[in-house]
């Protein structure tokens, strides 16, 4: 019964209208993803290898961890349905989808920008250095920030306190899902904010300091 459930399920999902794939014609993509989007054959290899149906269409692969046990796993991100979904499979613990762009037009808009002279360069004052990342399998077990972290912080967030009914459904700091109660001492925040001025070098970075309490 369960099967024949399962079988109906996947034919009418296979015979549900799709949303057309974006016309890519109108951005000016990097050559990387161009040479992806726009090779027939390396579009099969990976749809086979990743189990995607033929009417997706792959943007990129790349290294994702497994939200489970953090291993690192090949994903894949693909566009189906005017928007970003990306999949991933842990040996031990299965197979992963989430939605990572909810507008395609506005992904591959963004993505214009995604070439090697816009990505940044990692930060200047690593936490670790690179033997600890070798020695503990690399992202993310090495994390610090690490020497092989590429981005800096742009706008640094602070939490310090989780005391509220942490029930709000939209609370990005999902204080709920703690379980406990998160305040850090006047020092550790004052450690961070020291740590953060070592981040910026002499640039001025914006922070917010956060109270997860109703907002
Ligand atoms: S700091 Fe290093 S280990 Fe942590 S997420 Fe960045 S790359 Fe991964
Ligand atoms: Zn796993």
């Amino acid at each position: 019964m369960v099967q024949v459930v399962a079988a109906k399920t996947e034919l009418i999902e296979a015979q549900r209208p799709r949303k057309p794939l974006v016309n890519l014609s109108r951005f000016k993509l990097p050559k990387h993803y161009r040479n992806t989007l726009e090779n027939e054959r390396l579009q099969q290899m990976w749809k086979k290898q990743f189990g995607l149906p033929n009417h997706v269409r792959v943007v990129k692969v790349s290294v994702s961890v497994c939200p489970v046990c953090s291993r690192q796993i090949p994903m894949v991100v693909y566009e189906e349905d005017g928007a970003i979904w990306l999949k991933k499979t842990c040996p031990e613990h299965g197979t992963f989808r989430d939605l990572y762009w909810g507008d395609a037009e506005l992904y591959y808009y963004f993505l214009q920008w995604d070439a090697p002279e816009y990505i940044g360069k990692g930060t200047a004052n690593p936490n670790t250095d690179l033997n600890y990342y070798v020695t503990t399998s690399g992202c993310p077990f090495a994390c610090g920030l690490c020497p092989v972290h590429k981005t800096n912080t742009v706008l640094a967030i602070i939490d310090v306190t989780n005391r509220c009914n942490m029930k709000c459904p939209v609370c990005f700091a999902n204080a709920y899902a703690a379980g406990y109660v998160y305040e850090p001492t006047l020092e550790q925040i004052e450690y961070m904010l020291r740590t953060l001025r070592l981040r910026s070098l002499g640039r001025q970075m914006p922070f917010n300091l956060v109270a997860v309490n109703q907002h």
